[in-house]
């Protein structure tokens, strides 16, 4: 059974071009409930941390470098079928292919600053709802 939540970073592009109002907007609109929510900054070893998945991948010190630049609005999201619906939401990783009315499509610039983080499975929904919030941090 799918699960009901789903883990988001607003990115540092998207958080210092004032889009984190827009972008809450649009994911309430679609439904999702906000269980946690905070305004913080991943240090680079924290940003190593999250994307650890992509070690081996070229994009991996910039990516790293990008997320760690500024700060980032981390929140769970609840709504049922959480991972895939949002990950719908959001559009494709590169802009350009991202669909009319999706996140990216809107606010990214691209590939890489890319405004919004959306978690790829449940599995990894639960890992980064815990890498950012305690339970008394969810409501
Ligand atoms: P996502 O699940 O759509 O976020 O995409 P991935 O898990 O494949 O990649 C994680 C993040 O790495 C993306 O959201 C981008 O910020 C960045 N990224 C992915 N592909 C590339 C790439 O080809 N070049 C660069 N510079 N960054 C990338």
């Amino acid at each position: 059974m799918a699960g009901r939540i789903t883990l988001t970073m607003i990115k540092p592009d998207a958080v210092a071009k004032n889009a984190t109002g827009d972008i809450l907007r649009m994911i309430n609109e679609a439904g999702f409930r906000i269980a946690a929510m905070k305004l913080t900054k991943l240090s680079k070893e924290q940003a190593e941390q999250f994307y650890a998945v992509h070690r081996e991948r070229p994009f991996y010190n910039d990516l790293v470098a990008f997320m760690s630049s500024g700060p980032i609005v981390a929140a769970i999201l609840e709504k049922d079928n959480a991972v895939e619906d949002f990950r719908k939401l959001i559009g494709a990783t590169n802009p350009a292919d991202a669909a009319e009315g999706s996140i990216r499509r809107k606010h990214a610039e691209n590939i890489e600053r890319n405004a919004v983080h959306g978690s790829d499975s449940d599995e990894n929904a639960a890992i980064e709802a815990a890498f950012h919030f305690s339970q008394l941090e969810r409501f």
